[in-house]
């Protein structure tokens, strides 16, 4: 591959001239690198810069010799984003980063620790186009589906602020977007995850998750890579879920089990069931009872997800005793219930509440970019 035809194939966001290589496949890289009539073990370092040393220039790859950095550095790029802000909770390290990328547009990422496991929580698209009614993230405006190599930059930002833990990293496509709406990219982006030469990561540190589009995800589940799934499944009927997740009641609770059921099938991996616990709208024993009997459909988990209310009102979630009762109504129908713990409440670590806290006193909007992936539903 000639380096025109690599510069044509990924466009860099902010420079369409240069080619970001964290947007690159490990073989395109490698034919990127090829096209400069280097040898291979340039390649194998260039790659262990960006994915095992989180570099992000050309001047910190000190075994380049000089002359190579600089003619890399005209056709090239290898960080797509920087660090607008980052806040640490005071009261359990989560870290939340909101990222500035090279037009201007605002994306948020989190850092949360549990024992010995870091989760990094990372963005797929701009805002979201979808409005469902507990999520801040949709109420802000939507921007574009992000490319593949700003989603990788994302995972490498945030290792880089905890060197000596990258073993333990697991990434869920669980920030501001919506995956299957941008499938093209963050399938791109989790093969760059998957490949030895990339982050090595398998399939239960890879955990996408989605509101749910039963073509997709058996278009993802055929494209044979590494992940797991999480389908936002708030509801036990299509009215309920058409209340709280307006912008998808076109798909059934029986056509998003099907397709789950689809993807655990290809993939060897049980599919979660995520539940955001809204009291007084899909929280009765007759839920319970739907939900657990919905979750023996397949090999599903369910993992039940407080409601976090932010500074929003308008909802409220259950108390401790309501979760148990809940949870007890689930039980005899389910094989596996989990429920999710709040991470950095201190440091509006919600979906979206940063970002749409950051929109909100920004003088200028971001320039309208057109997303470059098919974002209708
Ligand atoms: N669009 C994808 C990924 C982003 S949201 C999806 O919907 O799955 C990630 C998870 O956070 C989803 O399960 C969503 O239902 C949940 N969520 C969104 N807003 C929330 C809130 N305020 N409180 C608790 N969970 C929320």
């Amino acid at each position: 591959m000639s380096r025109e035809d690599t510069a044509l194939q990924v466009r860099n966001e902010s420079r369409p001239d240069r080619v970001h290589l964290r947007d690159l496949t490990l073989d395109e890289l490698q034919g990127f690198v090829r096209s400069y009539d280097l040898p291979d073990y340039r390649y194998r370092q260039i790659a262990s810069w960006l994915y095992d040393k989180q570099v992000g220039d050309f001047a910190e790859m000190t075994d380049l010799p000089l002359a190579l950095r600089d003619r890399l550095g005209q056709d090239a790029s290898v960080a797509a984003l920087h660090t607008r802000t980052m806040q640490i909770s005071a009261l359990d390290g989560t870290k939340k980063f909101l990222f500035e990328l090279g037009d201007g547009n605002l994306i948020e990422s989190v850092l949360m620790r549990h024992d010995r496991r870091i989760t990094f929580c990372v963005s797929s698209q701009v805002g979201c186009p979808l409005d469902c009614v507990f999520c801040q993230t949709g109420k802000g405006v939507f921007g574009r589906n992000l490319t593949a190599g700003e989603i990788i930059d994302q995972i490498s930002a945030l290792k880089k602020t905890c060197a000596d833990d990258v073993d333990k990293v697991n990434v869920v496509f669980m920030g501001m977007g919506e995956p299957m709406l941008n499938l093209p990219h963050v399938a791109r982006a989790i093969q760059i995850m998957n490949d030895p030469a990339g982050f090595d990561m398998g399939s239960r540190r890879i955990t996408v998750s989605t509101v749910g589009h039963p073509r997709r995800m058996r278009q993802l589940a055929d494209m044979s890579l590494r992940c797991s799934m999480a389908l936002s499944l708030n509801a036990t009927t299509d009215s309920q879920r058409g209340r709280l997740m307006p912008a998808v009641s076109s798909y059934t609770v029986t056509e998003l089990i099907d397709a789950a059921r689809y993807f655990a099938e290809k993939s060897g991996r049980r599919v979660t069931l995520e539940y955001v616990l809204l009291k007084g709208l899909n929280t009765s024993i007759a839920d319970a009872k739907r939900l657990g009997k919905l979750s023996r459909k397949g090999p599903f988990k369910i993992n039940l997800i407080p409601y976090n209310a932010g500074r929003d009102t308008a909802y409220e979630t259950l108390s401790e005793d309501e979760i148990q009762e809940f949870i007890r109504g689930i039980l005899p129908y389910a094989s596996s219930v989990t429920v999710r713990r709040s991470k950095g409440p201190d440091i509006d670590a919600a979906c979206g509440q940063l970002w749409t806290k950051s929109l909100l006193s920004r003088k200028k909007p971001a320039r309208a970019v057109s997303p470059p992936g098919d974002t209708a539903l």
